[in-house]
């Protein structure tokens, strides 16, 4: 592999499903690889034989495999003559995984390129703060995941957190903490003391645990309870569950 080129699992083009950005439409190029490995993670996150799957019309679903690693160009050139094609459709790119910033040698050479086409939106959990500063100059809006120990069964990252929003405050960010019935009182305060310690306006999103069917594993009472403990540390306090999943989109 050379910095052109990038172990990817899927791009496709869908409606962003969650956080700051929800409802618009994105080119997403998913990565491989993860630091981190959560109770509820459904992506694959290892470096594998498997192909990456692409799209080839945005959004029709018509993927075909593409060997990995992906060289740049194959991304630029799609992006482009979705552009033709669908000209004013996308509004920015998503790069998620995955953790992408795992794969951040790429990027420093993938992200000036791809930010000619689109905006650049980095989807993260938030924990790999050095990472983000090789990167931040070509980053243009920021999801950044708090992990809770409740959902995530990660502990011990709230110190990592801290220093990442710092940076991503550089930038648009929102912070996004994914909820469930387990939730405890102390996590949702100790998220949003982290926010509000960088700055009390940064939107931060209670993102419940959302199955398949696009129900929620969390009771109507307990969202609202732990929207009113954020509120007491937060400026704007939304509860948004994965949408995709009950539109029927990726
Ligand atoms: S950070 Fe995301 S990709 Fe990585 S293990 Fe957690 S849920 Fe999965």
């Amino acid at each position: 592999m050379n910095n052109h080129s990038a172990e990817l699992a899927e791009v496709f083009s869908s409606i962003q499903g969650e956080g700051g950005l929800i409802g618009l439409r994105q080119v997403f190029i998913r990565f491989r690889g993860c630091n981190l490995q959560c109770d509820y993670c459904d992506t694959p996150t290892g470096v594998s034989a498997e192909p990456c799957l692409m799209e080839q019309a945005p959004g029709r679903r018509d993927f075909v495999p593409v060997e990995n690693p992906v060289p740049l160009h194959r991304i630029l050139s799609l992006i482009e003559g979705w552009h033709r094609g669908w000209p004013g459709v996308h509004h920015s790119v998503s790069i998620t995984g995955g953790e992408p910033l795992v794969s951040h040698e790429i990027l420093q050479s993938w992200l000036p390129k791809l930010r000619i086409l689109l905006p650049v939106y980095l989807e993260t959990n938030g924990v790999m703060h050095t990472a983000l500063d090789l990167l931040i100059d070509h980053i243009d809006m920021i999801g950044m995941d708090i992990k809770i120990p409740s959902t995530s069964g990660c502990t011990e990252l709230w110190e990592d957190h801290r220093r990442f929003l710092r940076k991503a405050s550089a930038k648009d960010v929102f912070v996004k903490v994914v909820v469930g019935e387990q939730t405890e009182d102390w996590e949702i305060e100790r998220s949003a003391e982290i926010v509000s310690s960088v700055a009390g306006n940064i939107p931060f999103v209670l993102q419940p645990v959302t199955r398949r069917d696009g129900s929620v594993d969390i009771g109507p009472l307990r969202v609202l309870e732990l929207q009113e403990i954020a509120s007491r540390y937060v400026r704007e306090c939304r509860v948004i569950p994965q949408t995709h999943k009950f539109m029927g989109q990726l």
